[in-house]
């Protein structure tokens, strides 16, 4: 596979998380450059850095390991001032948001305040569906369903077309997004010639959302019949989807609380375009109890009452607060993914312990897990392909992206699970 347009992958290959890609048109265009956190430390480890000049950096979204490793990258190139990084205004400011909390956890010693602002500096924030000139290349971003802000990268340098999905997904059912974009495909003026895809879900299927709400709610309704229910959910749009389930399902007189940072994130996605207005999100929260101090968390935990908070995996944030201080008749039900050493990961295969700062601690607490994915599991994934017809596929963002490469070359794709520093 020889390319006109080069593309080298830098970070993101094989695994979930630090995605990083460098495609070389008659510019150097970096793909996002993500971080990735060690379960139970707070170091970060980050992509390779690229030894060419980059030109200019374009975000798909603002989660960690898309946006994480700016910091570091900026650390270590030359030309930092001169960078300009692309994005939706919503991920511009979530990933301020992101940053300027990484600078308080640490976790790596280019996570300072000057280089955070440098970074903060250069984000430029650019409207869907609008095209951008570097050089002799164009770009485009359209929306990516994901999360509130993210959106897929349309590239397009002489006669060659270049999609980059980020994260997507396409589900129309649910609460809190618009489903992706896929207008962009519909009338295809140039053929797609190469496809960078995620495909953290390549070996799955998801159940149907309708199913997995109704569970999440009986979970959380036998939850309340003994004590208080612990949510662990993302900042950036779980916390609020989890509000909007909850709201829909409980009468006004069921105490729902919210705390960590989940409560700016939703308040930054609150004007997003790809935020579903069916329902005012401003609105959600003034319903639910934002929790701000130590007492009100105790307040929170003391009777038959629902608290959504970070961290998604039970890394951090107030979940550490609460995880230790929960009896038996309360349950802690995590609401999303979460990867291999993560508290998360080992309280739901059955450890009655956790791994706070280095320290084993007790939790005692009944736990569940109901993922509500944001990713196109096998079925969508293979839906977008049929649709956009790529002449080639490059597989990312993902724990089996070589086998999932050779089972779309059977279904005749030319594909590639590539490695990193792998240059096409
Ligand atoms: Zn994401
Ligand atoms: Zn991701």
């Amino acid at each position: 596979m020889t390319l006109k347009t080069k593309i080298k992958f830098y970070g993101g290959t094989g695994e979930v998380g630090r995605n990083a890609i460098l495609v070389k048109t008659d510019r150097n265009i970096l793909l996002d450059f993500g971080a990735k956190q060690i379960p139970g430390e707070r170091q970060l480890i980050f992509p390779e850095v690229p030894d060419e000049k980059v030109d200019a950096v374009i975000l798909s979204h603002a989660h960690l390991d898309h946006v994480g490793g700016l910091p570091y990258l900026f650390s270590k190139t030359s030309n930092a001032l001169d960078i300009p990084i692309y994005s939706t205004l919503t991920t511009k400011k979530l990933t301020t948001l992101l940053l300027d909390d990484s600078v308080k956890i640490g976790g790596s010693e280019c996570m300072i305040q000057p280089i955070v602002d440098i970074v903060k500096d250069n984000l430029m924030p650019i409207s869907l569906n609008k095209t951008i000139r570097i050089g002799e290349t164009t770009f485009s971003f359209f929306s990516a369903g994901h999360i509130p802000g993210s959106a897929m990268v349309d590239i397009r340098f002489q006669d060659e077309r270049i999609i980059y999905t980020g994260d997507f997904c396409l589900n129309e059912n649910r609460l809190l997004m618009e489903p992706a974009d896929l207008s962009a495909f519909q009338n295809i003026d140039i053929p797609i010639s190469h496809l960078i895809t995620e495909s953290t879900y390549s070996n799955a299927f998801h159940q149907s959302r309708d199913t997995l709400e109704r569970k999440f709610i009986e979970s959380v309704k036998a939850g309340l019949e003994t004590g208080c229910v612990v949510l662990p959910s993302f900042a950036i749009e779980r916390t609020a989807e989890i509000l909007r389930v909850l709201l829909k399902h409980f009468p006004n007189k069921q105490k729902i609380y919210v705390d960590g940072m989940g409560i700016k994130a939703t308040k930054l996605s609150f004007n997003s375009c790809d935020v579903k207005k069916s329902e005012n999100l401003f609105q959600n929260l003034k319903q639910a109890s934002q929790i701000a101090t130590g007492p009100n968390r105790k307040k929170a935990i003391s009777g038959n009452n629902i608290i959504i908070t970070t961290a998604g995996m039970g890394e951090g944030g107030p979940f550490l607060w609460y995880a230790n201080r929960l009896f038996s008749q309360d349950t802690i039900i995590f609401t999303g993914y979460c990867v291999e050493g993560s508290n998360g990961r080992k309280l739901i295969d059955g450890s009655e312990t956790i791994t706070v700062d280095g320290i084993e601690t007790k939790v005692s607490a009944s736990i569940r897990q109901h993922s509500f994915s944001a990713h196109p599991d096998k079925t969508d994934l293979i839906k977008l392909y049929r649709l956009i017809k790529p002449e080639n596929i490059f597989v990312v963002h993902g724990e089996n992206t070589e086998e999932f490469s050779k089972e779309l070359e059977i279904l005749g794709y030319n594909s590639k699970g590539p490695k990193i520093f792998d240059e096409y």
